[in-house]
């Protein structure tokens, strides 16, 4: 079978069939591949994977590793959506750290993969497979890293708490979002000082390892319905106030709309230490962000960069849209739906507000479609900036750390709500993100480097909190 697979993908090998690549690998890599290998191949997609095993099947490493079965737990809210909650005992000194990944993955189709995507696959210097960066890489190294300590027989000044959660990927809309569930029905067993997540992680510039970021905040998204409603009529007597006129008026306004830039200490050290990677007038505009008023000129060169203006402001946009029922009847209702990526501490009443006067009032409702949430960013940690940094210079000399505020979303965002500061950082470095997309993949070389490095900043947590 082996034989037939190797010959018909010609090239590519699977991973457990490469003894050249093996021999390269210290047994506790080989062990860690083993975990890394077993949860890219349990399928946990929302449609037909099956979150509880791959928690299951974490937690038996662990109790094979010698964690005890009490400190050992599967919650789940549903038969399939599962969560992982192990606790190593420290001696006290301190809150607990809380190192968090989600299990779950976004749907990937075999016909629009090259290969399997629930089969981990070695090829040229990748790994392959759905979930191989997001976020099982991160779930893999601190099951390993749990595994190591205790068998080390480590104890930590702290209790480290591991919690592998259900149903990120789903967002806001999910009964089942494990962080969420938990903090709702288990707070205790999570309840922490600090935690370690998703939302970090370092960038590779031609073979360069240009940054690590340390996330300590996110926006947040919330997406809004607008609507026009309208008594409709037969299309051969058209009237002047037509629902989808109208509402296509709204949209065109808020087209050329643009939020008033808001800093935080996060955006501010970003653009700060981001224009060393740069030079000429970006770099100048890049340290005029860190003035307490950014020259307007500069403002606006960046604004023009999608990515740099998503940093600066709060965005809404237009994202779906329908109206009519018939083609020979005036519209009775028209509607979009406007998605915003809310900056940390901008109100969502705020945001709400200024649509309904940007689109002009009546006859456009402005609803918000989901729980208006607030959640505030974590404090930049000196102390952990400094270790951060301290372990980047010494694994990649010269590559600089740098604070940001993610544009997506993480669960961090309700433990943020919550009260506990949670921060995205994670050695692990990528070229191109194929997160979400297809053929996923992780470097060989960067994850090997992203478990030394978390492993390192996980027992320096833990040894002096
Ligand atoms: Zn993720």
């Amino acid at each position: 079978m082996r034989r037939r697979l190797a010959r018909v993908l010609g090239a590519i090998v699977l991973v457990s069939s490469i003894p050249a690549a093996a021999q390269t690998r210290t047994p506790d890599e080989q062990a860690f591949l083993d975990v890394y290998r077993e949860l890219v191949e349990i399928n946990t997609t929302d449609s037909v994977g099956d979150n509880t095993r791959a928690a299951e099947a974490m937690a038996a490493q662990l109790r094979a590793a010698g964690f005890p079965a009490a400190d050992v737990r599967v919650l789940a809210p549903h038969p399939k959506k599962g969560n992982l909650v192990a606790r190593l005992r420290g001696s006290g000194a301190g809150k607990p750290l809380l190192l968090l990944a989600h299990l779950d993955v976004v749907e990937a189709r075999r016909e629009d993969w090259s290969f399997d995507p629930f089969t981990l696959l070695e090829k040229d210097g990748y790994f392959y497979g759905r979930g191989s960066s997001d976020d099982k890489a991160m779930a893999a190294i601190f099951v390993d890293s749990f595994v190591r300590l205790k068998r080390e027989g480590f104890t930590p000044a702290r209790d480290l708490i591991l919690a592998l959660t259900a149903d990120e990927e789903l967002g806001a809309s999910s009964k089942y979002n494990g962080v969420r569930w938990l903090l709702a029905n288990h707070r205790a067993l999570i309840e922490a000082g600090m935690v370690l997540n998703e939302g970090g992680g370092g960038e590779l510039r031609g073979g360069r390892h240009l940054v690590n970021r340390l996330q300590t905040s996110e926006k947040v998204p919330l997406s809004y319905r607008l609507e026009v409603t309208n008594a409709g009529g037969h299309s051969s007597r058209p009237t002047k106030d037509n629902a989808i006129y109208q509402l296509a008026e709204g949209l065109v306004r808020l087209s050329t709309f643009e939020f008033p830039v808001r800093m935080n200490d996060a955006t501010r050290l970003y653009f700060e230490r981001t224009a060393a990677l740069h030079t000429g007038r970006v770099a100048d505009d890049m340290r005029a962000m860190a003035q307490p008023t950014p020259d307007a000129a500069a403002l606006a060169r960046l604004s023009a960069d999608t990515v740099y203006n998503a940093l600066l402001r709060t965005t809404c946009v237009a994202t779906r849209l329908e109206g009519g029922h018939a083609n020979n009847a005036l519209p009775q209702m028209a509607r979009a739906v406007v998605n915003c990526r809310i900056l940390p501490g901008h109100p969502a009443e705020d945001v709400q507000r200024t649509l309904a006067q940007v689109v002009g009032g009546a006859p456009i409702t402005v609803t918000p479609l989901g729980e208006p949430f607030n959640s505030p960013p974590s404090p930049l940690d000196p102390d952990l900036l400094a270790r951060v940094e301290r372990i980047t210079s010494d694994m990649w000399p010269g590559t600089i750390v740098i604070p940001t505020m993610g544009t997506g979303a993480t669960d961090s965002r309700w433990l943020r709500a919550a009260g506990i500061p949670s921060y995205g950082v994670s050695g692990l470095f990528l070229g191109e993100s194929r997160a979400h997309g297809r053929d996923e993949r992780m470097g060989v070389q960067d994850l090997y480097a992203g478990r030394r490095f978390l492993h390192r900043l996980i027992k320096d947590l833990a040894t002096a909190p």
